[in-house]
């Protein structure tokens, strides 16, 4: 672990469904969290200069050590974090396939491009990408692993240094992932983890870092790029969501149930793409309810076996009763679950119907395992519903031919057609949203490049007679530059700047 001098007090894990003390960690001060910037930028000097080749054999030495350490680190999130075994697994899986897929195409990502130099034509303009130094990584607590993850493999294959905050209800799965990295990477520092609370984050995203990397919820969002602002630091925001689903009436019921049973109650629906709300088209609402209410049935909650795990935070089972209070003194039918279903940190999934856009639980991100359904009575009422939001991150949609442009209609960052959470699962998808869903790309080229500096060279290859950065002009430049002003943009518009340039010579 990076070390932490300032701070005597440490910071307890728990298991959330036991309540048990699973281990604790030490609290990094500010003046900790910029040490480990200092180191992480010297081994940011060592690493940028390395070949892709070079980087690519460490990234695979580091990916082999994560999946032989799969079922330790799914079994610690299993206990820190509360989700079952098997989507603690997935989520180890989903996370190799990051690093793998990063660790493959940062060459082709950073690649120098060459571009049309327009009406330099005697130029060679090329955009060539660089890495940033060292990244500032902030993660939530629901996915402890891949979330990180995602900004963390596609940092490093571009070429940079991380340092790392965790949520601090589970900084140990972190840990972990630190100690695999000091054994696989030549540079011990090149990823380090701070752990504590918010007072953690806040120095990180202040520390000298080259780009704050944050996960997490709008609110913390927006106090991170405040942060951020007073270096001028560049941030990447991933934030909630608000996901709707829109079932149209040709839909294959019995798949879109199927498939709004598990967007919603994955992780408990402690996802930023959980499917928040449904709107269901009028002609088949009942049955799809139906079909969902009868596969919600064959849940079950906690024990081994179970496909719904504990609520990782109290407060966010607070959150969850607040919503479901809330649509329910608003006219809300519940239909499996509710409020009197919470016990402790578990609660049974719950299905809603007759909701609206004055209840939370249709505007506000719930984060818990809810499935509040909409009847509409046309898709441009359900477009207009599902658009209907600050936020603006993941959304799917279940129709037969009108799919693909029903897709195209939602204002959001990402669109699965016919499946849920499709997109967070193919790696070379750029992931991210709008609103208050926040900005930036992770994964796929987008998520290397968003870790680089652009830059833009123009490289004059041979000279030409007309010359505009010059104050020595023929006495007749004006009267040139009008011609070539009309000739370029005007009514006599040539299609190429070489043979304007050419006609000017003459
Ligand atoms: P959170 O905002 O409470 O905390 C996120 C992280 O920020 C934690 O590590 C926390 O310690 C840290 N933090 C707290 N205060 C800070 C401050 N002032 N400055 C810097 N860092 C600070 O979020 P959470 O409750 O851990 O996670 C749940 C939220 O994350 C949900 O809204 C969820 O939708 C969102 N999320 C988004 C994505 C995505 O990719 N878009 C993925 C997962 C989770």
């Amino acid at each position: 672990m990076a070390t932490a001098t300032q701070t005597p007090e440490r910071l307890s894990s728990y298991n959330p469904a036991t309540g048990e003390l699973i281990g604790s960690v030490p609290i990094f001060s500010a003046a900790d969290v910029d040490a480990a910037v200092a180191r992480a930028r010297v081994a940011a000097q060592t690493w940028s200069t390395r070949t892709f080749a070079a980087r690519t054999e460490e990234l695979v030495a580091f990916r082999k050590a994560l999946a032989a350490a799969a079922d330790d680190l799914a079994a610690l999130m299993h206990r820190e974090n509360g989700k079952p075994e098997l989507e603690a697994l997935v989520e180890v899986m989903m996370s190799l396939g990051h690093v793998q897929h990063a660790t493959a195409i940062a060459s082709q990502a950073m690649a120098t491009r060459k571009v049309s130099a327009g009406m330099l034509a005697n130029f060679r303009a090329t955009i060539s990408y660089h890495p940033l130094g060292v990244i500032g990584v902030i993660g939530p607590w629901n996915y402890p692993l891949f979330t990180p993850m995602g900004s963390i493999a596609y940092a490093l294959a571009a070429g940079n240094a991380v340092v790392w905050k965790p949520s601090e209800l589970t900084p140990l799965v972190a840990l972990e992932v630190e100690k695999i990295a000091k054994k696989t990477f030549a540079l011990p520092d090149l990823l380090q983890v701070v752990t504590g609370a918010g007072a953690t984050g806040a120095a990180l995203a202040k520390a000298a870092v080259d780009k704050v990397a944050f996960t997490g919820s709008a609110a913390t969002g927006k106090r991170v790029m405040m942060a951020a602002a007073e270096r001028l630091t560049p941030v990447l925001l991933e934030l909630g969501g608000k996901d709707p689903m829109i079932v149209d009436s040709d839909a294959d019921l019995e798949k879109a149930a199927e498939a709004a049973v598990y967007g919603a109650l994955t992780n408990a629906g402690q996802a930023c793409v959980s499917v928040e709300r449904v709107y269901v088209a009028e002609a088949v609402h009942d049955r799809f309810v139906d079909e969902v209410v009868k596969q919600v049935r064959e849940l079950k909650v906690g024990g081994d076996d179970g496909h719904l795990g504990a609520m990782t935070s109290p407060a966010q089972v607070d959150i969850v009763r607040d919503h479901l209070q809330d649509a329910i003194a608003k006219g809300a039918k519940v239909l499996t679950g509710g409020p009197d279903a919470i016990s402790g940190s578990y609660i049974q999934p719950t299905v809603l119907t007759g909701v609206d856009h004055r209840m939370k639980v249709m505007t506000e991100e719930t984060f818990g395992p809810v499935l509040p359904i909409a009847k509409v009575h046309s898709v441009d009422e359900a477009v207009q519903l599902a658009n209907d939001s600050k936020y603006g991150l993941g959304s799917s949609v279940f129709a037969g031919k009108a799919a693909r442009s029903i897709a195209d209609r939602l204002r959001a960052g990402m669109t699965s057609v016919n499946s849920v959470m499709a997109f967070a699962g193919i790696p070379s998808l750029p992931f991210g949203g709008i609103g208050d869903s926040g900005f930036g790309r992770i994964h796929g080229e987008e998520g290397v490049r968003e870790f680089t500096r652009v830059k833009s060279t123009a490289e004059q290859a041979f000279s030409l007679p007309l010359n505009m950065m010059t104050f020595r002009q023929p006495k007749d430049m004006t009267k040139r530059l009008r011609g070539m002003i009309k000739q370029l943009y005007g009514e006599g518009v040539v299609s190429r700047a070489g043979d304007v340039l050419r006609k000017l010579r003459k």
